[in-house]
């Protein structure tokens, strides 16, 4: 064994400084009395000295180490017996042996830490003697005993420091144990220092842990017990006590379990710590926290805060309430927002927070669309900004609110809306006095109206008579054609003749009852027959009556909106309706005028008498044949005798003579020939497009006709005959009707100096 092994372990058992020891003292007493001899030691050999960590009977508590005879012990690790020094080759010049303290005898044996030897034990004498070997194995057994001895002593003082450590340390350690139920088995002394609580009371176990708990704070302890009762292996409780001297700590305990073989609790060891501090500044913190969620809840902001880089993001729960979300399942993933927004907002928001991220806008603000669970649409406005950047000013992390503007925009967009919706109604009524055709103006205004109701087709009908029944008669239509008929019905609208009489359907609906029909679900309407083969589907359906003081008088169909009809889209559309009323009302307004401008005109050319055309009528027609294709004939035609007719029975019976005449001619000419009343008893016939000889036959057989004829009057039966006049005008004839009429007149004059009842021509 070279000398540093032995110097360190000299070191390692904290050896080095010669520390008597008292029980080894008397160890050494002992074993001297034993020997009967008056010096006994147990040496060390050191760098420079010889020391002893035991002596008896030397005073001495050193010596150099060249005289140490324990030194061959040591050098040799085996026994050394020197009989008589004074003799001995090695030791008979040794200090110890010509002077004090005279050593003849010498018997050591070697002691061994850790199989080191570092020193001897040994026996001296100062006279020479022998040994026996019975007594140089007690030696030995004396040796190990105390290398023992050393080695346990070394333990305690290294326990000894550590219980010093310990006691020192801001953590407290305790121990329970499960023997006869769970009690605390230790507690470290520091526990008094730490916590102010007394640990030899704890110790003693004439006060418990529990006695100094918050009653608060006891639960959280107790389940960290019983937790470990269940096996559960390690634990950390937070609780609150309160000291001897009433101070209050926050104490944070953490713990480990220990279980027999058969999965027992044996035992728990727990470690104390003060986190009074911590938790002051957790409290505040979470207060803080608190106060911040109380703002954000009164002010309705949504939170959000999201890591870009992990993709990991993380929202309040109002955040998730606006879109009617379930806060437990919002999914921390950027393509969980993602696909809730508007797909038409999704490149304006992307192009905003990427020129956020980089850094050109100091906030990311902007306003899209995200969709509700409910399946509307939400407006949200954010606000936000990046908080974190990592060490090359990448964006970590961006947190920032939600504000829910659904109500702001909607109004916005109402606004817009209603003044779209203005602005068409009165281009309507432009158009419609411009041009004096409702139909154009409705089919002007048809496609925004379709856009400004966000619906795929529309129609504007008004009520109006046809073939014999009240029916719609539309106005303008979405033009749709997706099967013959369909096209046959596209076609009679483009030609103003699309009426629509069959109102047992679901638009009839809004006809029928003079009401506003609202259908999200035409299918299940009880109002709904179904489409037509091949027609587009409708989903949804707003029917609205166009009504006027108390009647309906026509209808604004709309189908199949993004999203459900509603009041407010009726009430929406009001002013159009009011506005189409308002024109139905001036159209039929107009009508009514040009009908009684139509009577009257009627009335001026009409003979009262015989409902026949009169003078003025007859006149005016005639200036329309000017320069005629075809020629035409000119005849007057006289009652002959007539005033004899009234002489003799009456001017009332004179009266029903005339009107005879009235309705013979109706009856005996052709739908293209004209005839009048010219005054008295006196007409004019105007007979065009016809060979003279069959307008010859035509007259004749008028006149015939005539005479035939008995008038039943009041008072006798009347017959009368007639003298007919007249003039054939060639085609291209420019001459006057004047003159023409004056012709026909001379012609008369002779069929009456003929002797009447004849035609004569000019
Ligand atoms: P002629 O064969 O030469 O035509 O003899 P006339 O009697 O028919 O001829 P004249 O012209 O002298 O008489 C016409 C009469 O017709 C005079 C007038 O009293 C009568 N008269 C004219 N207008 C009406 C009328 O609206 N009602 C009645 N009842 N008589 C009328
Ligand atoms: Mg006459
Ligand atoms: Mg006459």
């Amino acid at each position: 064994m070279n000398e540093v092994t032995r110097l360190d372990t000299i070191a390692e058992y904290s050896l080095q400084v010669a520390e008597e020891d008292p029980s080894l003292n008397q160890l050494l007493a002992a074993l001297a009395q034993l020997f009967d001899a008056p010096i006994a030691l147990v040496s060390l050999i050191g760098a420079d000295f010889q020391f002893f960590k035991a002596r008896y009977g030397l005073a001495a508590d050193r010596t150099r180490l060249e005289d140490a005879f324990c030194a061959h012990v040591v050098a040799q690790d085996a026994p050394l017996v020197v009989e008589d020094a004074s003799i001995h080759a090695d030791f008979h010049h040794n200090p110890l042996v010509t002077g004090d303290p005279h050593i003849r005898f010498y018997a050591g044996v070697p002691l061994q830490l850790n199989h080191v030897p570092v020193g001897a034990v040994c026996v001296i004498d100062k006279v020479p003697r022998t040994v026996s070997a019975l007594q140089l194995a007690l030696l030995e057994k004396v040796s190990a005993h105390v290398s023992h001895y050393l080695t346990l002593w070394h333990q305690h003082k290294q326990l000894q420091q550590e219980q010093d450590l310990l006691e020192q340390s801001p953590a407290v350690l305790m121990q329970w144990r499960n023997l006869h139920g769970l009690s605390l088995s230790y507690v470290s002394g520091n526990i008094d220092t730490l916590f102010d609580l007394p640990a030899e009371a704890l110790r003693q176990k004439q006060a418990v842990l529990e006695d100094f708990i918050l009653p608060s704070s006891l639960n959280d302890f107790n389940f960290l017990l019983t937790n470990h009762q269940s096996g559960v292996a390690a634990a950390e409780a937070h609780f609150q006590i309160k000291s001897r001297n009433n101070k209050l700590f926050w104490v944070k305990l953490i713990s480990r379990a220990f279980f027999t073989n058969d999965g027992r609790l044996d035992a728990i060891h727990a470690m104390l710590i003060d986190h009074t501090a911590n938790r002051y500044t957790e409290v505040k913190l979470t207060e803080t926290n608190q106060q911040m969620r109380l703002l954000l809840d009164a002010s309705g902001l949504g939170t959000w805060d999201w890591n870009i880089q992990s993709d990991v993001s993380k929202v309040n729960r109002r955040w998730c309430e606006m879109l009617g979300l379930d806060y437990e399942l919002f999914d921390s993933s950027s393509l969980f927002w993602r696909q809730l927004i508007h797909p038409a907002d999704q490149t304006g928001l992307d192009a905003e927070l990427q020129r956020h991220l980089d850094g050109k806008t100091l906030v990311f603000n902007t306003v899209y669309r995200m969709k509700h669970q409910a399946g509307h649409w939400v407006w949200i406005e954010t606000y936000g900004k990046v908080v974190t950047r990592d060490s090359q000013q990448q964006p970590v992390r961006l947190a920032g609110t939600h504000r829910d503007i659904t109500a702001k925009k909607e109004a916005e967009l109402l606004e817009t809306k209603q003044r779209q919706l203005l602005s068409f109604i009165n281009k309507a009524q432009a158009i419609y006095l411009r041009t004096g055709d409702l139909s154009d103006a409705c089919r002007e205004v048809l496609a925004e109206l379709t856009e400004i109701a966000d619906s795929q087709f529309a129609f504007i009908g008004q009520m109006l008579p046809h073939n014999g029944q009240q029916s719609l008669f539309i106005h303008a239509i979405t033009e749709l054609s997706w099967n013959e008929h369909s096209s046959q019905l596209v076609e009679l609208y483009q030609q103003g003749q699309l009426y629509f009489d069959s109102f047992d359907n679901l638009f009839g609906k809004v006809i029928t009852s003079q009401a506003l029909i609202i259908s999200n679900e035409p299918a299940s309407h009880p109002a709904a027959k179904g489409t037509p083969v091949g027609h587009p589907k409708i989903f949804r359906f707003l029917g609205l009556p166009i009504m006027l003081k108390d009647g309906l008088v026509g209808m604004i169909g709309l189908a199949n909106k993004f999203s459900d009809y509603s009041a407010a889209d009726a009430a929406f559309l009001q002013p159009l309706c009011d506005a189409l009323a308002g024109l139905f009302y001036a159209v039929e307004q107009e009508q009514a005028r040009v009908r009684a401008e139509e009577q009257l005109k009627n009335l001026a050319m009409t003979d009262p008498l015989t409902g026949i055309p009169n003078r003025r009528a007859f006149i005016e027609h005639c200036a329309r044949l000017k320069n005629s294709p075809t020629g035409y004939v000119l005849a007057i035609l006289d009652i002959d005798h007539f005033k004899r007719v009234n002489d003799t029975y009456g001017h009332a019976a004179g009266d029903e003579v005339i009107k005879l005449i009235g309705r013979k001619l109706q009856f005996c000419l052709r739908s293209d020939d004209y005839s009048a009343r010219l005054g008295g008893e006196e007409f004019a016939l105007l007979i065009e497009h016809t060979e003279i000889d069959m307008v010859h036959l035509l007259l004749e057989n008028l006149r015939l006709e005539i005479s035939a004829e008995v008038v039943n009057t009041a008072d006798a039966d009347v017959s009368v005959t007639v003298s007919i006049g007249a003039r054939y005008v060639p085609a291209g004839e420019v001459e006057d009707l004047h003159l023409q009429m004056a012709d026909a007149d001379v012609a008369l004059y002779k069929a009456k100096e003929n002797g009447r009842d004849c035609l004569m021509w000019f």
